[in-house]
């Protein structure tokens, strides 16, 4: 088990650079959230989410946030304004909820990140209403949860956590592919959407990737190598 770095926190350094990654990631990404849509949506997801990211990028350039609950409230209000689809406003949900867990804080530890991602995960649920199994973006989320928690549990560092974290919602999103959708438009296929991995779930993977890769690798220099197997 990697030991415990408390040196290795987020900042909005950190966060900045989070988004970043996830602009690139979902810009990569796109021909296959693109194709996943199209099999069991209308085919817009990929560029829903890359103009939400693109979104997000130029926003934090544009302003200069002073601590992480602006930043948060920031991408919030850039994803639910830029996003045509039912994601922009979920996943806009999800960081305007995390940003209630950081209103005085400078850096989030893994404690602080797994409530974060908790109270996002809730502010989805919230709103779109899904349970865990109905093949969404919150079977994703929940898993980033239980993993973020299950590593604070074992008092895993920060860098360790996000690479299982990482790999969690990988697992989450492929374990959608046979599920049939019981929310957003993936439900009006009822059976036959069953088969395709759901657009939404792989995003979020996509998410707590980028947020892993956010992480400096130098952080990694100063602990033991995790034992588990890289997702990266
Ligand atoms: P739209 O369905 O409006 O075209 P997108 O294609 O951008 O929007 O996003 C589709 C994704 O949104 C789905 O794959 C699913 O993960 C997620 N989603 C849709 N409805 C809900 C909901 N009620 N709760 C949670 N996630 C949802
Ligand atoms: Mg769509």
């Amino acid at each position: 088990m990697t030991r415990l770095n408390p040196k290795v926190k987020l900042t909005v350094a950190t966060v900045g650079a989070w988004m970043r990654l996830f602009e690139s990631e979902i810009g990569r990404a796109e021909p296959e959230l693109t194709e996943l849509d199209r099999a069991i949506g209308d085919g817009d997801h990929g560029v829903n989410i890359y103009r939400g990211a693109q979104a997000v990028v130029a926003k934090l350039d544009e302003v200069a946030v002073p601590n992480l609950f602006a930043q948060f409230r920031t991408i919030s209000a850039a994803l639910t304004s830029s996003v045509g689809g039912a994601s922009g406003p979920l996943y806009g949900a999800f960081f305007l909820q995390a940003s209630q867990t950081v209103p005085q804080k400078a850096e989030v530890s893994l404690a602080d990140l797994a409530a974060l991602a908790e109270a996002g995960c809730q502010g989805v649920v919230k709103l779109g209403k899904a349970d865990l199994g109905d093949k969404t973006m919150v079977d994703t989320l929940h898993a980033a949860v239980v993993s973020l928690r299950d590593s604070c549990h074992h008092h895993q560092s920060l860098p360790g956590a996000l690479a299982a974290c990482a790999a969690a919602t990988l697992r989450a999103a492929e374990a959608t592919k046979p599920l049939v959708a019981r929310k957003g438009r993936a439900s009006y296929l009822g059976e036959r959407s069953a088969g395709t991995q759901d657009p939404g779930a792989t995003s979020a993977h996509l998410l707590f990737l980028s947020l892993a890769r956010a992480v400096p690798a130098s952080d990694f220099s100063s602990i033991s190598p995790s034992t588990e197997s890289d997702p990266l």
